[in-house]
């Protein structure tokens, strides 16, 4: 390998970086081989520092992304690094060039280096995942993403609090941890508490119980920011209600950030005090729903671009499609495709997709007992009969050739699926509910002069009446 002997036994220094590069790019290749799934794009940016008889030493220097290494990636680099090197060695993650290898390592749990990261609840630390970078703006959440930045942008002055409710997986988690670290990212020496809603009440009632009342109210009323995911679960608990409604006014009244995530809007959810309602709705309060199609492909693109992967059209449309329940079963969908191409050896594809969403089909919607289609199962019935691609179908092209296919689908899926004119809208990206009713009234008025359109309609009918399922 090496060409020239003088060169090598010559220059000592250019070898050890020279040795470094390699040993990084084969724990590296170990890493993609055998952790595809943990891997990340910007893991491009951990750099091999040093090795000795015990630790490889990696560095990053960004503070959120050493914590989550240091936190959740440590086996797998150590089974790499002794892949790579053929012994028994450990791995250091280190925030600093130079830092020797020899150092203790830092513990899972330990606080990270960072000053900024010092203050964290360690128990909520953030994702690198999650950052505004990587969140995808629809309008489905376009409302509260706007809010999100400007909150960021000036804590305490924008809108205070900012409150963002909705469904499972759905971003709030995201929107509330990018929130964090754009504020970070302005100004490291931010004191930020982000916490859920469980911890907040465990470490009350612990205080509580162990008297410790007094640092329980530092520890919360210090910060300039206070993040508390899931607050719904404040629900019923009248005496930490009692607590959170003192924090929150200590913290408001000092011109505080706080900012709030829930499954309900503030009157929604139950046995909550009134004055924490007001409280609540006081700020602005912003709702996400489930993204429509057009922003789940984007998702799709954007998570598969996090472990450095191209998806091709037809196959992030099918995926979409198929998918529009929440975002975390589309980044499930996304892992199985991922990890059956790797099982398989064989690229990416449609007949992929399709064989690796084969079983998990998500839940009838529609079901009441009776057999109901999907509007998965309409799409697929009407892009098989019109011989058109399904990408075209979903997009914003009017010609003739796909929007009536396109209206074909909007009036099966309004006939045969309980789905309202809104939610069928969302499903063929993102039209609005009069844009359904439109195409709703067409087809039916057209199928009533014109026996074409009505034998076409009634064909796509039967083809999935006889559907196996
Ligand atoms: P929630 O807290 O509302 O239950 P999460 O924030 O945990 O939901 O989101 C679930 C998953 O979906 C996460 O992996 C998140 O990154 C992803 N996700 C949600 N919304 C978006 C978005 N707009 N863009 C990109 N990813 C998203
Ligand atoms: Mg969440």
């Amino acid at each position: 390998m090496m060409p020239n002997r003088t060169k090598t036994a010559s220059n000592d220094a250019a070898t050890g970086a020279g040795a470094l590069q390699e040993l990084r790019s084969r724990i590296f290749q170990h890493l993609r081989r055998g952790h595809a799934d943990m891997c990340r794009h910007w893991f491009d940016q951990i750099d091999v520092v040093a090795v000795d008889g015990a630790n490889v030493s990696l560095l990053m220097t960004e503070p959120v992304r050493l914590s989550y290494l240091q936190r959740c990636c440590i086996p797998q680099f150590t089974e790499a690094a002794c892949a790579a090197t053929g012994r028994l060695i450990g791995v250091q993650f280190v925030a600093e060039r130079g830092l020797p290898a020899g150092l203790p390592l830092p513990s899972a749990t330990n606080a990270p280096v960072a000053p900024a990261e010092a203050l964290f609840d360690e128990q909520m630390p953030l994702s690198p995942d999650y950052v505004f970078e990587t969140f995808v703006i629809g309008p489905n959440n376009r409302l509260a993403h706007a809010a999100g930045q400007a909150v960021s942008w000036k804590p305490g002055r924008a809108y205070n609090p900012f409150f963002v409710h909705g469904g499972v997986g759905l971003g709030k988690t995201h929107l509330l941890q990018a929130v964090c670290q754009d504020i970070l990212g302005r100004n490291p020496s931010a004191r930020i508490t982000y916490t859920s809603c469980s911890t907040f009440m465990d470490v009350f009632h612990e205080a509580v119980r162990a008297g410790r009342m007094h640092e329980f109210r530092h520890r919360f009323r210090n910060a300039d920011v206070l993040v508390v995911d899931d607050i719904h679960f404040l629900s019923k608990h009248e005496q930490t209600q009692e607590e959170f409604f003192h924090t929150f006014n200590a913290l408001y009244q000092a011109g505080k950030q706080v900012i709030l995530s829930s499954d309900a809007a503030p009157s929604d959810i139950p046995d909550l005090e009134e004055r924490l309602v007001s409280r609540f709705n006081s700020g602005l309060v912003a709702r996400i729903d489930r993204p429509a199609y057009e922003t789940r492909v984007e998702i799709l693109r954007t998570k598969a671009g996090l472990h450095g992967l191209r998806l091709a059209d037809d196959v992030a449309a099918y995926v979409a499609a198929r998918i529009d329940s929440n975002i975390r079963e589309l980044e499930g969908a996304l892992s199985r495709l991922r990890g059956l191409a790797m099982a398989e050896g064989a690229p990416i594809t449609l007949e992929l997709a399709k064989q690796a969403l084969a079983d998990g089909r998500p839940a009838d919607r529609a079901g009441n007992g009776a057999p109901q289609m999907t509007i998965q199962q309409i799409i697929e019935a009407v892009t098989r009969y019109y011989d058109i691609k399904l990408s075209d179908l979903m997009s914003k092209r009017r010609h003739k050739s796909v929007a009536l296919p396109r209206q074909v689908c909007m009036w099966l899926a309004r006939k045969h699926t309980r789905f309202s004119l809104e939610e069928i809208g969302g499903y063929f990206g993102g039209r609005d509910h009069t844009t359904v009713m439109h195409a709703v009234r067409t087809v039916g008025d057209r199928a009533a002069k014109d026996s074409a359109l009505s034998n076409d309609v009634e064909r796509i009918e039967r083809s999935l009446q006889s559907a196996p399922d």
